[in-house]
């Protein structure tokens, strides 16, 4: 059977969640036995987004494959708990490359490269691809941006072309849009859907499905309105209220009937009974938990939670899995120093350094590890935070002053952690770093090996400096031992505590594999760690 496509486009204003109404949708149509995927079309021209600032776009998102994506991606994979890959994110960027790229090598010789028909062509071919594999019943494309934007145009027309394409009842175009209440009036309104569904229509895009964020139920005379102006049947107006946790949404959306509704249209029949017990069980953990605990997560963008999207929600999956509350609290590193780190730190369970790039926040960083360190405090260290606490190590314990990390400071007499081989020759910025999944070997005995359970494992990286191997005899020494180690170049992509209760650090990035079915170990057991230190309560030093 050909694949059968869905198409998310969205309206009025950005941020209505789209990403995590495709992924809901995706879900309920996974749980009726469906195979789905999902894919994320950006207007922007970065190739990808691993150039950009978090603060500008929120987290990278990294793929096994080694791309650079949309945090989106991560919403796709932790509802459905299937990877996602390099085919899954496409920019106007990747699109315009390639098509210039062909027009070099001569590929239109003779003719005149124009956005239509060649780059929506090109589009076109990308919105078809994964459906192509045969691996897919469905393949939802979300379309990044707002209708009527400049940049969205050649991608909405070449859902328009498709449309046409495609065999009838083998394409369904759901449109996003919001329904603000004004509180003077004391309603919604709906006029701002209907410019958008217009503009929509304008582009020959006629949506078949209209889901309208809102803060408030929305009564029946007012979805008939919203039909009769924008063409789509009643029941095709679908209600998508705020929503305590994203991970209600597949639920809202089924007691709305949203997949009906693409079932019908796409002349599917349900190759199950829907089945969502294991995700009903997993809210139900979620929503009565049994203990709690207080996190601080130490990082440099802490002002946008998205910048840690995927740590934050492996904290709720691994939350769930302990029946336990975390609450997360987060730590501006810039402004921790030996005077303040008592006062920040002193009540919280457990602590987590965050991944990241340069030397702001760096010292900080340091302090807040040295104070878990003296205090037994359960630690989780991602990336930079592995990186930090082996410069931390290194500096109060092994006695190496000034020892850093290359990349705060290249004339450091004791470079603990430096650029990779590899990595220096490089000099473009783009999709150059140590990227995707990568083996390690855990070795028996150690923590890390008691929390995977099993000594090979596959986590994904994306990092350009490195543990420094001429350092690891020293601070072995000293009770930091190298518990993970890659087999086929030797790097150090774990490093814990011999004479600590819970201090464990890795290169790698855990947090982009934990889903709500497979909740990531380490942090199921990192949350476990704080809720016995919650219990035992140890008195800290200050
Ligand atoms: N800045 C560090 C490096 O490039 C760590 C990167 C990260 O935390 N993702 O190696």
């Amino acid at each position: 059977m050909a694949s059968k496509y869905i198409f998310v486009t969205g309206g009025v204003t950005s941020s209505l969640g789209k990403g995590i109404i495709s992924a809901s949708l995706a879900k309920l149509l996974q749980a009726r036995g469906f195979s789905v995927t999902i894919q994320k079309f950006d207007p922007y021209i970065n190739i990808d987004p691993g150039t950009l600032n978090p603060y500008e776009h929120g987290e990278c998102f990294v793929t096994d494959d080694g791309a650079e994506t949309d945090l989106d991606l991560g919403h796709y994979e932790r509802f459905l708990n299937i990877p996602t890959s390099q085919a899954n994110n496409v920019t106007t960027g990747k699109i315009y490359h390639h098509v210039i790229t062909e027009e070099r090598r001569g590929a239109y010789l003779g003719k005149t490269v124009q956005v239509v028909p060649h780059i929506t062509d090109e589009i076109k071919r990308r919105l078809l691809l994964l459906g192509q594999s045969g691996e897919f019943d469905i393949v939802i494309t979300e379309i990044g941006g707002c209708v009527g934007d400049i940049e969205s145009l050649p991608f909405i027309e070449s859902v328009r072309q498709l449309r046409w394409e495609l065999p009838a009842n083998d394409s369904v175009v759901i449109h996003l849009t919001l329904l603000p209440y004004l509180k003077a009036a004391g309603e919604l309104k709906t006029k701002p859907t209907q410019h958008s569904v217009r503009s929509l229509s304008e582009a020959g895009v006629q949506p078949d499905i209209l889901v309208c964020r809102s803060e408030h139920p929305i009564p029946v005379e007012m979805r008939k309105k919203i039909a009769l102006f924008c063409n789509v049947k009643v029941n095709s107006v679908i209600e998508s209220l705020d929503a305590d946790t994203i991970y209600d949404v597949p639920l809202l959306m089924r007691k709305e009937k949203l997949d009906e509704q693409v079932i019908k249209k796409l002349k599917l029949t349900s190759k199950q009974e829907l089945n969502l017990d294991t995700w009903k069980e997993f809210l139900g953990r979620l929503k009565n938990p049994t203990e709690e605990v207080h996190i601080a997560l130490v990082g440099k963008y802490v002002e946008l939670p998205d910048a840690y999207k995927s740590i934050i929600e492996s904290f709720i999956h691994a939350g769930a899995q302990n029946e336990c509350k975390v609450n997360i609290h987060t730590i501006q590193s810039e402004y921790l120093n030996r005077d303040n780190v008592y006062h920040h730190l002193h009540e919280m369970d457990a602590v987590l350094v965050a991944p990241g790039f340069g030397q702001r926040g760096f010292e900080g960083k340091l302090e807040a590890i040295r104070f878990v360190r003296e205090n037994q405090i359960p630690f989780l260290g991602i990336c930079l935070g592995m990186q930090c606490a082996v410069v931390e190590f290194a500096r109060n314990v092994a006695g190496l002053t000034d020892a850093a990390s290359t990349e705060m400071n290249p004339e450091t007499p004791y470079p603990v952690i430096d650029l990779m081989e590899s990595q220096k020759e490089v000099t473009e910025k783009g999709g150059t770093m140590r990227l995707g999944a990568y083996i390690c070997e855990l070795k028996k005995g150690t923590k890390a090996y008691s929390i995977y359970g099993k000594n090979r494992i596959s986590e994904r990286h994306r990092h350009r400096y490195e543990f420094n191997n001429q350092y690891l005899e020293k601070l072995e020494q000293h009770g930091m031992i190298a518990s993970g180690i890659n087999p086929d170049n030797g790097l150090v992509e774990v490093v814990e505590l011999t004479n600590h209760p819970w201090f464990v650090a890795a290169q790698y990035h855990p947090e982009l594999k934990s889903t709500v079915q497979n909740p990531h170990p380490l942090f199921v057991k990192f949350v476990k760690a704080a809720i016995h230190h919650h219990k035992t309560n140890n008195i800290l030093v200050k």
